[in-house]
């Protein structure tokens, strides 16, 4: 019989399942070939460096609800640990360690002296809400909000225990919020602990919340630009209207795209001559929704992502465009990663077959984590960033970044996989300078 290994060796050992096959790690492995870096050292550079699973009990209505979490500290080799708390009914430790692997992508591709990590929080709020509903007196979008201070007090209180403070930065992500991390502000006192906090909170930074989707934005009109196209000529649809998606189509509305269609995860419009953003802005803040917005036209996801529009932005999960519907793609230009890991892997080659761009998602989504490290240095260093010195470096940042990879995509392939390289080539870099490799 074989012995047992004294202590584990990898993630895999360690949660008994192997990481799934997956488009970052297959970029990162093609990227590895184009670099002359051995499959030894990309192995350290593309795995985890901790894993910490932790249960958080939290009561309602006097029973003990036990929530799982974890937290992948992905890799510190050129600053800390950044990256955000996502909060979701099917986050899995796979999905975690993938989007920690890509805010280590995301924050070397910026340039940013952060590195990547990740949190995650498995939570069916329906579900338990649907179970106490009788008990409760108050509405869904009530008890979400009074759930998610009890988890992320929980969370928080473990963060502190664990001494995770400044090692890993986090922020907000699916299903989290300027609100989560004022909860976590609470806790640490501290304005370097977190980012994305909200306004007035020590340490926070004009512009933040709006950066991720300002970034999009950006990302979309310079490639617009790049390839001598209208604004005013151009349709869009928009999967998600969170922080990202929400932002992304008030910036594009205003430079003069027509957005067309948006979805989020309760229903969606569709108006052929262009939804008013900031009127749709202002429903979904009182109704916390876009359903209901215009009864007589309607859309669901499976017809959003099937309608012939110029560009395609993916703004709520991951891997939503896969084989399974990559075909029925009818976008004409481009699809625009907002969310991360949004086209797998099959479906990113196959839509390239085809000619479509996808602008990758450690660039699109890019202006969070770049307006974040302000918001650091700001809690760091005690300097003050204007709003428009916030801008003035996204779009800075945002035209180094589209210069760099369109310099390596001839070499690379594509946008996506030149990114990789970028990114690839300074963290091994960084690793070996601090003789981590
Ligand atoms: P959010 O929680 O603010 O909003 C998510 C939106 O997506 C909501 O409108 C929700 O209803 C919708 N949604 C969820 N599932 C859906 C589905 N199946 N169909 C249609 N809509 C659905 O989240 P966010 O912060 O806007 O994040 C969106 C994406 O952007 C995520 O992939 C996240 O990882 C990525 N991202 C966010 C930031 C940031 O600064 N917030 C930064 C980088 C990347």
């Amino acid at each position: 019989m074989k012995a047992a290994p004294k202590y584990v060796r990898n993630i895999e050992q360690f949660i008994c399942s192997r990481e799934p096959q997956n488009r970052s790690g297959i970029l990162m492995r093609d990227s590895a070939g184009r670099l002359g870096i051995s499959s030894a050292d990309l192995l350290q550079i593309q795995k985890p460096y901790t894993f910490i699973y932790q249960r958080l009990p939290v009561e309602v209505e006097g029973e003990v609800i036990n929530i799982s979490s974890g937290i992948v500290l992905h890799n510190r080799a050129r600053g800390p640990y950044k990256g955000g708390i996502r909060i979701a009914p099917d986050v899995n430790v796979w999905e975690t360690t993938e989007l920690a692997r890509l805010m280590t992508l995301k924050t070397a591709l910026a340039n940013l002296e952060l590195g990547g990590g990740k949190a995650g929080i498995l939570v069916d709020f329906e579900k338990i809400y649907q179970r106490f509903e009788k008990m409760l007196n108050m509405d869904y979008y009530s008890f979400v909000d009074m759930f998610k201070t009890n988890i992320m007090k929980e969370f928080v209180d473990h963060f502190v225990e664990r001494s995770l403070v400044r090692i890993y930065i986090p922020a907000p992500d699916m299903g989290s919020s300027g609100r989560e991390m004022m909860l976590f502000y609470n806790r640490t006192h501290d304005p370097a602990s977190v980012t994305a906090k909200p306004e007035g909170i020590e340490g926070w930074l004009p512009g933040r919340h709006e950066a991720t989707g300002f970034g999009t934005a950006y990302a979309t009109l310079k490639y617009l630009d790049k390839i001598g196209k209208n604004p005013s000529k151009i349709t869009v649809a928009i999967q998600g209207f969170g922080n990202v998606g929400s932002h992304a189509a008030f910036y594009l509305h205003e430079a003069g795209c027509k957005v067309v269609a948006i979805t989020d995860l309760y229903g969606g419009v569709h108006q052929e001559a262009g939804i008013d953003v900031p009127a749709l802005m202002a429903y979904a803040r009182e109704k916390r929704s876009i359903r209901g917005y215009d009864q007589k036209r309607t859309i669901d996801n499976q017809h959003l992502f099937r309608l012939p529009v110029d560009i395609l932005i993916p703004a709520a999960s991951g891997h939503v465009v896969d084989q399974s519907n990559c075909d029925e793609l009818r976008v004409r230009l481009a699809v625009v990663e907002a969310a991360n890991m949004p086209v797998s892997y099959d479906a990113f080659r196959s839509l390239q077959q085809r000619g479509i761009v996808v602008l990758p998602d450690n660039y699109v989504n890019s202006g969070g984590v770049i307006a974040s490290d302000l918001e650091y240095k700001q809690g760091i260093g005690g300097v003050r960033f204007a709003r428009e010195e916030v801008f003035t470096h996204l779009r800075k940042k945002f035209d180094e970044m589209f210069a760099e990879m369109l310099e390596r995509k001839e070499n690379a392939g594509s946008l996506s996989q030149a990114a990789c390289d970028i990114a690839t080539e300074r963290i091994y870099r960084a690793m070996k300078t601090r003789s981590l490799l």
